[in-house]
Formats: structure tokens, sequence, C-alpha cells
């Protein structure tokens, strides 16, 4: 049996929280969160995923946000651009850490990376967002605990204001990744 489709949700002050096996480029979220790296260049991955999904248009946008941020995106932030041809309002672009053992401020990196995507969708008013699970492809950062960081990091800014959010989701590729979100979600805002 596979749960590709199926989705799993929780509530957090008032926003949906879905977990979910599937492609981030498919998603019909108003946003959705690419693990991308500090040059905003094209990658691997979900990156590269993305930019074939959204085309040439994304080059464009990647180029204008590199030059408004002063030529990078440090670890651990986030900027939004349009979605080139993809049927969603913006693509937020975060550069998680880089595992190195876990004693180089990777938690604290990963959690500010989905803080602050939340942030620039609430500022932009943006109802939805769709994350993959950054940092734990090419990055290297173990799954169990960055999907904690992730539920903890989501859970905590939502408590603190959701703002425009209604929904939040995690779109995990691969079924163990799946499972792993899914036993961190029963921790999300004390609920099982
Ligand atoms: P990072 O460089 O931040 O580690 P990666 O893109 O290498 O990011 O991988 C992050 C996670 O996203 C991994 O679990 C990977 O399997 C998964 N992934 C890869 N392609 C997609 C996709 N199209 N949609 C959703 N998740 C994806």
């Amino acid at each position: 049996m596979t749960s590709q489709g199926m989705i799993h949700e929780a509530m957090c002050n008032g926003v949906r929280i879905a977990v979910t096996q599937g492609d981030i480029t498919l998603q019909d979220t108003d946003a959705i969160v690419n693990a991308a790296n500090s040059a905003l260049r094209p990658g691997a991955g979900v990156d590269g995923a993305i930019q074939r999904a959204a085309g040439s248009e994304l080059l464009r946008e990647r180029e204008e946000a590199r030059r408004r941020l002063g030529g990078m995106l440090p670890t651990g932030e986030a900027v939004s651009t349009g979605p080139g041809q993809l049927q969603i309002k913006r693509i937020i672009h975060t550069a998680g850490p880089v595992w190195d053992g876990g004693g180089s401020g990777e938690r604290e990196a990963l959690t500010s990376s989905y803080r602050e995507c939340l942030r620039v969708a609430k500022a932009e008013g943006l109802k939805s967002i769709a994350f993959p699970s950054v940092s734990t492809g090419i990055y290297g950062y173990p799954v169990e605990a960055a999907a904690q960081v992730a539920v903890e990091a989501v859970g905590a800014e939502l408590e603190a204001d959701p703002g425009s959010l209604r929904e939040v989701r995690f779109v995990l590729f691969d079924e163990r990744t799946l499972g792993v979100f899914l036993a961190a979600l029963n921790d999300i805002c004390g609920e099982t």
C-alpha cells in the first residue's frame, strides 16, 4: 500500500497543517517553497524540479531577487519571486543549512528558514504555502531531526501569529520522509 495522495492533517491556531506525499511543483497552494542555495542559482532536487516547471521567466526572477539582496540569500533567510509559468502566486526561496554534524548552528538555521518563509507569506497576504523537506536532500540534514525542527518552527510561528495563512502543507517526495513527518506532526501545537 502506498500513502501517495493521502492527506493527514492537524489544526494549529486556526491553520490547517497538512502532510502529504507528492511533488512540490504540482501543488495548488498560493506559494511553494524552494529549497534553494544562497546563490539563488538553479540546483538539483527541489530546485531543479521547480526551475524546470517554472521555465525561463524564473531565471530572470532569480537574477532580480539576487540583485535586490545584494548578491546572495543568506542561510536561514527567505525571498519571494513570481511563479514563472506555474499556476500559483509566488515561489518563496529559502537557503537551508548544509548539515555539518549538528554543532554549527544547523538547527537554528533550519528553524529560521521555515519561520522566514512563513513571514514572507504573511507579509504578502498569502493564504496557503507548501514546503518540501528543506535541507534533507543534498544538504544532508538527518530527516528525523529536520522533521522535528520543521513542525516546531511552523507551530511556533502560527501560534504567535497565523496572519493571512489558512493552510501550511508539507509535501514529501518519498515514503520514508513522509512517515517521519507524520510522526512529527503528532507533536504540532500539542495535538495528536
Ligand atoms: P536540499 O538541497 O535543501 O537538501 P533537496 O532538493 O536536495 O534540498 O532535497 C530536499 C528534499 O526534497 C529531499 O527529501 C528530496 O527527496 C525532496 N524532493 C526532491 N524533489 C522533490 C519534488 N519535486 N517535490 C518534493 N520534494 C522533492
